[in-house]
């Protein structure tokens, strides 16, 4: 046990490590991904560092993570040549939480409504250590502080000393783990290297496995005095002895010695040619982009650009949509990651997308840019200017693409829609491209249509795209507004997305043809005999409109005879100015709030 400064956990730690422990049990291996990956994560601190400051690999020039067993001791050591950790951050770092909404996180997260997709979320870091783990030491080395330890076994408190062995990391971080009594499989040579594999598969920095090895050498061979043959007499004892020197020459001496596997052999999946890639290994490393075990992408692509910018990307459209799409600051999005000539830069560069695509989770590793490595030129360069057009135009072609496959679009417009839709206000200059993406329910089919399929089904002589709004389908579909034009061979879109009508109103036209509102008042329905008709019941039933007109003069404007009701005798509409009953809903909604 370590002598040295006492310290409690604080209270979150302790809970969410009984969480931990609790809920993921049953995969204790994801230690080794988590402890990996911080590794990996404090080696791209250190060399980004270094860029600005190569001095600052000098502690440790070489940059890799070494794990090793020790079996007679029952530890797994692993060792990164990383940023490290001074006193200070040993402390902090593991001891606290610092990430913000961790409480609120635990609260949901306590008792036994333990939800293991959000677990996996959170990612649960380095206290997954405590899943095989009995008692965890840990050596690390700054380059603004001497080498510390921190020990802990995990119960309420850990404990800090000054290295009494020195600094002999030079710079890192070294973790022993001791197993615990019933995990002896990590001890397994070939069971370790399995996993290892796995979890570094797309890690940046070499992982190696460090093994005792023996081999076989020859002895070297012994020198013979030659002056023993001079001596006659002793002829058959000098063959003996030189007999006995053949003989040992000739034995095979077993060394033991130490020797590193490295188990990432191959080069980050990003810059390969995509030929060479196969589709599970587009989907494992979208697993370890998202760091979500079981997340899948719905559809990706990986291309090269050239121009102002050199650069290679790998996009991917996820399977669902984040629960916390449109409620995320843009300071919290992690959703581009990128690299300088595979040098990690940052994962927070939202400047990258237009919000409305920050559901897009993207690779970037720029060649020969002239990208500043610090954040705020980042932030402000045209280089990043010209990679965000070049991402924007490449998702339009990979969602082209995708709508090509009607069903795989349908998935996406359920998932994703609504981003579209946010697109079509926000992205002045992508309106048009937009708006040919969208797509609506409709009376034709069960299918989404797009605006343009709409178009190219209208009747003779319509000149306006109907539609109609409401909470759902079916709802819309018992509008005696929608019986009406249906009866009378017309199709109306269905709009059941709050946003459907601001968008409309938005986009205005589609192709030079206006939407228009069927619960609106002066509906044309561009049908010359129509009007004519409409005319002449109007003279008809004057009398009983003015009389209805003189009853209802408090709750409505006007009262006239329709063309637009087939089997209900009367309609409620809003006139062309006012709102629509689902704008009223929307805009109570919005009072509310
Ligand atoms: P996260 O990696 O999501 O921040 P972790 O629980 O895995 O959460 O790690 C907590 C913090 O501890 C890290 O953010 C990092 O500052 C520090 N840390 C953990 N492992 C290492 C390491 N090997 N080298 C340097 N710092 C580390
Ligand atoms: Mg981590």
């Amino acid at each position: 046990i370590l002598q040295g400064e006492k310290f409690q956990f604080q209270t979150e730690v302790s809970r969410l490590m009984n969480i931990v422990i609790n809920s993921l049990y049953k995969t204790p291996e994801i230690f080794l991904r988590e402890l990996i990956s911080n590794g990996s994560d404090a080696l791209d601190k250190i060399r980004f560092q270094s860029l600005t400051d190569p001095a600052a690999l000098e502690s440790n020039p070489s940059l890799n993570v070494t794990i090793a067993v020790h079996k007679e001791q029952r530890t797994i050591t692993i060792t990164d040549s990383g940023i490290g950790m001074t006193k200070e951050d040993l402390q902090k770092n593991l001891g606290t939480i610092a990430k913000s909404g961790t409480s609120e996180f635990l609260e949901t997260m306590s008792g036994d409504k333990a939800d293991m997709d959000l677990i996996g979320k959170f990612g649960v870091g380095f206290y997954s250590v405590f899943l095989v783990a009995d008692k965890v030491r840990v050596r690390s080395k700054n380059n603004n502080d001497d080498q510390y330890v921190w020990e802990s076994t995990a119960v309420n408190d850990f404990t800090i000393a000054k290295d009494p062995a020195g600094n002999t990391l030079g710079r890192g971080t070294q973790i022993v783990i001791h197993l615990k009594e019933d995990q002896d499989q990590y001890l397994n040579d070939s069971h370790l290297q399995e996993l290892v594999t796995k979890y570094s598969e797309f890690i940046n920095f070499p992982i190696y496995i460090r093994r005792t090895k023996t081999k076989t050498v020859e002895s070297k061979p012994v020198e013979t005095s030659k002056d023993t043959s001079k001596d006659d007499e002793d002829d058959e004892a000098v063959v003996e002895e030189a007999k006995d020197e053949d003989v040992k020459k000739s034995t095979p001496v077993t060394v033991t010695y130490e020797e590193d596997d490295l188990m990432n052999t191959n080069k980050p999946i990003w810059i390969r040619d995509p030929k060479t890639v196969s589709e599970t290994e587009y989907d494992e490393f979208y697993r370890v982009l998202t760091r979500e075990p079981d997340a899948k992408s719905m559809a990706y692509s990986h291309f090269k650009a050239e121009g102002d910018v050199d650069f290679k990307a790998i996009m991917y459209i996820p399977s669902k949509v984040p629960k916390d799409l449109f409620q995320r600051a843009d300071s919290v999005q992690h959703n581009v990651k990128l690299y300088v000539k595979r040098v990690f830069i940052t994962d927070g560069s939202s400047e990258f997308l237009p919000r409305w695509l920050s559901f897009l989770r993207v690779v970037i590793d720029a060649e020969d840019a002239p990208l500043n490595v610090s954040r705020e030129t980042v932030q402000s360069s045209k280089s990043i200017k010209s990679i965000a057009k070049h991402l924007v135009k490449k998702m339009f072609d990979l969602l082209k693409s995708l709508s090509q496959d009607e069903e795989k679009y349908a998935d996406f417009i359920k998932e994703f829609g609504t981003s579209l839709k946010l697109g079509a206000l926000e992205d002045k200059s992508n309106v048009k491209k937009i708006s040919r993406l969208l797509r609506y329910h409709s009376s034709d089919s069960d299918k989404y249509t797009s605006l343009e399929a709409y178009v190219s089904r209208m009747k003779k002589g319509q000149k306006d795209i109907f539609y109609f709004t409401g909470s759902n389908v079916d709802e819309i579909k018992q509008s005696p507004f929608v019986e009406s034009l249906l009866a009378r061979g017309y199709e109306v879109l269905y709009m059941d997305d709050p946003v459907d009508e601001i968008v409309l109103s938005h986009l205005n036209n589609f192709e030079g043809k206006s939407f228009q509102n069927v619960a609106k008042s002066d509906l044309k329905l561009g049908d010359e005999d129509e009007v004519q008709t409409e005319k002449e019941l109007e003279t008809k039933f004057l009398p009983l409109l003015d009389w209805m007109h003189a009853t209802l003069l408090n709750e409505v404007e006007k009262v006239r005879v329709s063309n637009r009701l087939t089997t209900s005798p009367a309609a409620l509409v809003a006139t062309d100015f006012g709102w629509t009953a689902n704008m009223e809903r929307l805009m109570e909604g919005q009072a509310k709030q």
